[in-house]
């Protein structure tokens, strides 16, 4: 079958775009390896706008029900299918087609909206798996304030550690962050963050060990330069900001990414360099990704793909 949209990931971007294209009547298929996207996994989210707290479960239900209340005989909904790639040929009225192959079948579209995301990079040692989500977090923005007058540690030299720490000094005790070798982030922000008396950061020092019992209570960490073989530091929480890798490796030599992978797109309409082909959410070059955005990002391609699928006619 020859879809106008294919829409992949089932996140907050790609149910977003899943309720728009069948308010629409555009004729859509959506591929998610699963439905609800990263923040499944925290227990409370709440910056959810329109809902002052819920768990990422019930989000995850909340978004795949949604999707299928409209969805009506305009969106095909392949859940625990994933995209392998996406190939393009010319059609004899000279519009682009796409082929995308999934681990079960080909399907053929005008366009593609892509909306896979991303995945945290995660602290390797010992401890940081078994007290995820009991101190060990990946997001300061979402559970920065539940460790309010706390000892915190962030994990990551660049500008997501130095803006994390920024935004935890507006209510922890306190906030050391740790970098493997010099600071990466922005001068002027490393700056700003380190005159916070509050602050303390530290160059050539790398996280060794968490320990806790229900909760985080300390983590060790060596230092290079100057010399140091153990120190242990009692802390309540770590937001480790280690990196993301974005989930686009089947789009690869496709459409321009930046050098970490993330899809380049212009930010007025989340077109990409393919014609064709939009991104929306966290697999994108956007600044910012959040669930709030993840969705009006995929909002704002959908009304584009709309207004491109009328041209086509
Ligand atoms: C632990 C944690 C907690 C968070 N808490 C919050 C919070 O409180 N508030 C907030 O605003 N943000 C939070 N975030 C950030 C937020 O989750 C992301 O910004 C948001 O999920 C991005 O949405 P997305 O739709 O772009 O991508 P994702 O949520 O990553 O969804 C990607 C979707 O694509 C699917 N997919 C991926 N690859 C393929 C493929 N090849 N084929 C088919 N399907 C595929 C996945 O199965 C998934 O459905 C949190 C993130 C984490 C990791």
């Amino acid at each position: 079958m020859n879809y106008d949209l294919i829409i992949i990931g089932g996140g907050p971007a790609g149910a977003a775009a899943g309720v728009y294209a069948a308010r629409k009547q555009i004729k859509t298929l959506l591929i998610a390896e699963s439905f609800g996207g990263q923040s499944v996994e925290s227990t409370e989210i709440q910056n959810w706008i329109g809902t002052p707290a819920i768990s990422g479960i019930d989000l995850a239900k909340n978004l795949k029900e949604h999707v299928k209340f409209y969805a009506g005989e305009f969106v095909n909904i392949k859940e625990g299918e994933r995209v392998e790639s996406v190939e393009k040929s010319i059609s004899e009225s000279q519009q682009p087609i796409f082929q995308v192959k999934t681990s079960k079948e080909t399907y053929s579209t005008k366009t593609i909206l892509i909306a896979t995301g991303s995945s945290r990079k995660k602290l390797d040692i010992p401890g940081a798996k078994e007290f995820e989500g009991k101190g060990v977090t990946y997001c300061a923005s979402c559970d920065g304030p539940f460790f309010a007058d706390k000892d915190v540690v962030v994990v990551g030299g660049g500008n997501a550690g130095f803006e994390s720490a920024a935004q935890l000094l507006a209510y922890c005790k306190s906030v050391t962050l740790i970098s493997r070798g010099e600071f990466r982030a922005d001068p002027i922000t490393v700056e700003k963050v380190l005159e916070n008396p509050k602050m303390t950061a530290l160059t050539n020092a790398t996280p060794v060990k968490i320990k806790g019992t229900d909760f985080v209570k300390s983590l060790t960490y060596k230092r290079t330069e100057p010399f140091v073989d153990s120190v242990e530091i009692a802390i309540d929480g770590i937001f480790v900001e280690i990196g993301h890798i974005p989930a686009t490796s089947f789009v690869e030599g496709l459409v321009e990414m930046n050098e970490f992978k993330n899809i380049k797109i212009d930010h007025r309409n989340q077109r990409t360099s393919m014609k064709g082909l939009w991104a929306s959410g966290d697999c994108t070059d956007g600044l910012y990704h959040q669930n709030n955005i993840a969705t009006g990002d995929a909002v704002k391609a959908l009304e584009d793909i709309y207004l491109e699928l009328q041209r086509m006619k």
